[in-house]
């Protein structure tokens, strides 16, 4: 029995006032199948209440937030970043119980959404334009100024994080936000935005509007009024914010998820490649855009490199998240039963689960669990080497030189991340150079935690740039002004 250990708000943050809508959604922890709360549900007039609330924090009668000086809105954001620290226990608990991470997962995210509001606090006052060499008698100079509504979606893997990423990024910079988040899992969003209110947010520079994503996602994707989107999540409901936005012109970040290689030459360091190829599938039960989802291995190395990763594989344990084992359920039935079809489907192709993990004792019944699973004898261009599968399945290929790992390497249509393990330094950097990704890792992997570390995709994978500097500049416009002064 989950017990929650705060009562999770069950309405929606709109010009600084928590706002009752009609209907509500259940919210259940995926670790037994349980409801333990309520969300709201918001429709298109919530939005829109919503984004006309953010249009005046930003520059009108609620306030003039664009017009804090910078380092007025940095320690407003590092203060915050404080009251995240106090509240620590109670957002590890309900990020823990909302999405079925393990514990020690959840409190890692919370550390990370309050370093998220650090980075971008200390960063606030730092971020500037530049002066421009042109013609005699002129003097050039470019602003960056916030775009103003900025409208963001999130999933609801990493529901914490995503919001410092996005939220602390874009109210650096001075925008206003309106922010839907999933609806499988907001209950950690709706105490920040509680705790933003109560550290002095002004009101309307924070919304926050729970609903489903084809009512208050659609609607605020496709809102006239918006500066600025961003979105995280699937590709397909990426294509379909970003054709809602293009119809106003609103400028787009996608970041899409991926299908990522870990590429592990002979002479690499393979106690250090086992340990951390393992824990970037099963992390958050491969719930992660960055998973490393592909393992490439030296065929040289194959057979003793398989052999521990099936001892390790066999060795997983799945329970709920307040069990804090290796591996939480999935988010919902609907992925669990995806998954399934899908790991069935392969294995009628010929593909061969070669370990698997197990349920601890006493995982409960209703939980939405899947076992860690490694797959090998891939049938060349499989869909389990190409899509994204969203669960903690590892596919192995083996290639015998580096002009193929390449190639395995570059053969899906995302390009998110890559990890390549080699001691080779040249080699290292002709990977690094032709992998098609928005990351590469050498000898190391793991965007989650670098939050210095620009981040985001290409092709299938999204485009644009969150986190580090990049981060911030991504939520301002360039403007440049020419002085004639003779
Ligand atoms: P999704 O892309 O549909 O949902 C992500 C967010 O978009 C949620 O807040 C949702 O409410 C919203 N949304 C949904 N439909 C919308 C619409 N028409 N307009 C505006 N907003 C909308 O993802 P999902 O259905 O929850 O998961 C399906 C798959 O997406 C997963 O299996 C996984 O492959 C992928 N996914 C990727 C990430 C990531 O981090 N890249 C996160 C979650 C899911």
């Amino acid at each position: 029995m989950t017990v929650l250990p705060v009562t999770p708000r069950s309405d929606a943050l709109i010009g600084g006032e928590w706002v009752p809508t009609q209907a509500l959604l259940d919210v259940e922890t995926p670790s037994s199948g349980q409801t333990i709360a309520q969300i709201a549900r918001c429709q298109a007039e919530e939005v829109m209440v919503a984004v006309d609330a953010a249009r005046r924090a930003f520059a009108g009668s609620l306030g003039e937030w664009s017009r804090w000086s910078a380092k007025r809105r940095g320690e407003w954001l590092l203060q915050f970043a404080d009251a995240i620290d106090a509240d620590h226990a109670n957002l590890a608990a309900l990020e823990c119980a909302d999405t079925g991470k393990p514990m020690a997962q959840a409190e890692g995210d919370i550390r990370a959404c309050a370093r998220y509001f650090r980075f971008y606090g200390g960063g606030a006052d730092k971020l500037h334009g530049e002066t421009l060499p042109f013609d005699e008698g002129f003097a050039v100079l470019t602003l960056r100024e916030p775009y103003g509504v900025c409208a963001q979606i999130i999933p609801w893997n990493y529901p914490a994080q995503i919001f410092g990423r996005c939220v602390a990024a874009a109210l650096a910079t001075g925008n206003s936000v309106v922010l839907k988040p999933a609806e499988d899992a907001c209950l950690s969003v709706l105490r920040l935005a509680e705790l933003a209110c109560e550290a002095g947010l002004p009101p309307g520079v924070l919304n926050v509007v729970p609903g489903l994503g084809r009512e208050a996602g659609a609607a605020l994707a496709s809102h006239p009024a918006i500066d600025h989107l961003s979105f995280t999540g699937s590709p397909e409901t990426g294509t379909q914010v970003a054709q809602a936005a293009a119809a106003h012109h609103v400028p787009v970040t996608l970041e899409l998820g991926g299908k990522s290689p870990q590429i592990v030459f002979a002479d690499a360091d393979m106690p250090q490649v086992l340990d951390t190829v393992v824990r970037a599938i099963i992390q958050n039960a491969g719930q992660t855009c960055s998973a490393g989802s592909r393992l490439l291995l030296e065929a040289s190395c194959a057979e003793a490199v398989l052999g521990e990763l099936i001892e390790r594989f066999s060795a997983l344990r799945c329970a709920a998240g307040e069990a804090n084992a290796d591996c939480g359920p999935l988010i919902n039935a609907r992925q669990k039963a995806g998954l399934e079809a899908r790991l069935e489907a392969a294995q009628a192709d010929g593909v061969r689960v070669a370990a698997k993990g197990e349920l601890a004792a006493g995982a409960p019944e209703g939980g939405h669990f899947v076992v860690p699973h490694l797959l090998t004898d891939i049938p060349a261009g499989h869909t389990v080497l190409r899509e994204e599968l969203f669960g903690p399945v590892l596919a192995v290929q083996l290639f015998r030189d580096e002009a193929e790992a390449l190639r395995l390497a570059n053969a899906t249509d995302f390009g998110l991340c890559a990890g390549v393990w080699t001691r080779d330094g040249g080699r290292q950097l002709r990977l690094a150079k032709g992998i098609r990704s928005g990351q590469v890792f050498i000898n190391n992997y793991g965007a989650g935690g670098g939050i210095e570390l620009p981040f985001g995709g290409v092709g299938r994978s999204g485009h644009g740039r969150e986190k580090g500097f990049e981060g911030l500049r991504s939520y301002t416009r360039l403007k440049t002004v020419a002085i004639r002064h003779g």
